[in-house]
């Protein structure tokens, strides 16, 4: 129980990391692989006790690193990010083993990303944040950004590493320490992360990652009073308890949630384009909170269009994502290969067609993979067209004009994200402004940069994340104002 486990040739300790020391807990819970649905080991599975432990280490931590100050602390950061650099092919490894995204994204764009996470927020707090001086009636306001305590992050698994750095990053920079509730699905490489902050020499305290159950550990950590921000991203369910738990505290919270967002392809689009845009909206086996999953097409296109999709889709190689050649991965766990499964039975049941896809793949070696998958024909404000399904599976419906396209493509309680192909910069501008979504992206898909502002409107989210966004967040703005007076 709770022995330091090998995976993918990674030693990684499935404890939890509390005050810079790992503990136990006498309960653990089984971790699979989505590959081949191997067990990968027993996690320690924490609960009230080891969250109050890593809340109050967090506590004790915070005035010696928030006195640090944004150079002291980015000095650290910045080792920490050089030691993931220097580790990507580990963390990219193992990060596959556990949660079945391809080996070859992780070790050229995910893990990087990492490390960037973590520099880009420690420069930030160094070089951007503004603290602007102004006069009210001869009086000075001077703007500070303040560490505001102990931030608890709770994350996903559909990119458990790079989702918690990008939380983790902003608000270590801030002054604030952590404690990180890692996803049950895919809890190894915030291990793996706790031992590089100890190499990095990071004060023991100032990290800490309780491992465990939403309902258990997550639970505790959103209810915990002495958490002074809580960042949660996940499934707006989940939101919804952890809003209810954080409303005893009056904790701040930051969501990052689900989203059904629309890829819009125009009469004028480049059709090869639209194809290639929609069809990388399987990426990650379609378990992308940012999918772009309802195509929305013109109806004198569509009939081309979903030719051209399916034949890209049919060049598509799904199988074991430590492959180079493979584009599709798996699912990340039986349970979830049936949630989407039954999205895609019912949606048969109520009418709608499936034009290709629609079942499991059974490939060697066992794992949880679903085909690709297009409904069309699917009856306004079903289930397949309003819920989050968060696999490979787009539909697919037709507009007759800028307004119809506008109309659908906001006709969701949703408001993460928007596609839009389109051949005309002014039709662009005129679509975009009418679209509710936190990112709008136009002739392409998964563009970010960290200076940017990312969040979603309407259910997918509260607050935005990038740049000062994060800070916004993390610190504890503070304005002082000087009297004209002198000093007597
Ligand atoms: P989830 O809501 O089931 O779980 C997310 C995290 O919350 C996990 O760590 C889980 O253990 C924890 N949790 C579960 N119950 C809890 C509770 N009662 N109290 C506190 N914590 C609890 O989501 P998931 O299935 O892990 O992830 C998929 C969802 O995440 C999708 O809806 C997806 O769109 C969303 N997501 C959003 C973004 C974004 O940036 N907007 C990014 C990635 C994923």
């Amino acid at each position: 129980m709770n022995d330091v486990l090998e995976v993918a040739g990674v030693h990684v300790d499935p404890r939890h990391w509390i005050g810079g020391e790992r503990v136990g807990s006498a309960e653990t819970f089984t971790n699979l692989s989505p590959i081949d649905g191997a067990v990968l080991g027993e996690i320690s599975r924490g609960g009230a006790a080891e969250v109050d432990a890593a809340v109050a280490a967090a506590r004790t931590a915070f005035p010696g690193w928030a006195r640090l100050g944004p150079k002291g602390r980015g000095e650290i950061l910045h080792r920490i990010a050089d030691l993931v650099e220097a580790r990507v092919e580990e963390f990219a490894q193992l990060e596959t083993r556990d949660n079945g995204s391809l080996l070859r994204s992780h070790r050229r764009g995910v893990m990087p990303r990492v490390a960037l996470n973590i520099r880009f927020f420690a420069d930030y707090a160094i070089n951007d944040l503004s603290h602007p001086d102004f006069e009210t009636r001869g009086h000075t306001n001077v703007v500070s950004w303040d560490p505001a305590g102990v931030a608890g992050i709770i994350t996903p698994w559909n990119a458990p590493l790079m989702l918690a750095t990008w939380r983790i990053g902003p608000a270590l920079a801030a002054g604030d320490t952590v404690v990180l509730k890692p996803p049950e699905w895919a809890p190894l490489t915030a291990s793996l992360f706790a031992d590089i902050t100890a190499e990095a020499g990071l004060p023991p305290g100032v990290f800490n990652v309780v491992q465990g159950l939403g309902i258990e550990a997550g639970a505790a950590l959103a209810s915990h009073p002495g958490v002074a921000r809580l960042s949660f991203t996940g499934s707006v369910p989940t939101a919804k308890a952890v809003a209810r738990a954080a409303a005893e505290n009056l904790t701040p919270l930051s969501f990052e949630l689900g989203g059904k967002s629309p890829t819009i392809v125009m009469d004028d689009a480049d059709l090869g384009l639209a194809a290639e845009l929609a069809a990388e909206q399987y990426d990650n086996a379609g378990q992308v909170c940012l999918a772009g999953t309802r195509l929305l097409v013109h109806e004198s296109i569509a009939a081309e269009f979903a030719e051209r999709l399916a034949e890209k889709v049919r060049d598509i190689r799904q199988g074991d994502p430590r492959d180079e050649a493979t584009d599709l991965g798996p699912q990340i766990h039986p349970a979830h290969l049936e949630r989407i499964e039954g999205f895609v039975e019912r949606a048969r049941r109520d009418g709608a067609q499936v034009a290709f896809g629609g079942e499991r793949i059974e490939p060697v070696g066992g794992g949880f993979y679903f085909a690709p998958t297009l409904i069309t024909g699917a009856a306004a404000g079903s289930e397949i067209l309003t819920q989050e399904v968060f696999g490979p599976v787009l539909t697919m419906q037709t507009f007759n004009s800028e307004d119809e396209a506008i109309a659908l493509a906001n006709n969701t309680e949703f408001g993460l994200a928007a596609t839009l192909v389109c051949g005309d910069r002014a039709r662009a501008e005129r679509i975009s402004e009418h679209l509710v979504a936190g990112t709008i992206w136009v002739n392409c898909f998964f563009v970010r940069d960290l200076r940017a502002p990312f969040g979603g409107s309407r259910k997918s989210g509260i607050g935005r994340e990038g740049g000062v966004w994060s800070f916004d967040f993390y610190a504890d703005v503070k304005n002082t104002v000087f009297s004209p007076n002198g000093w007597r």
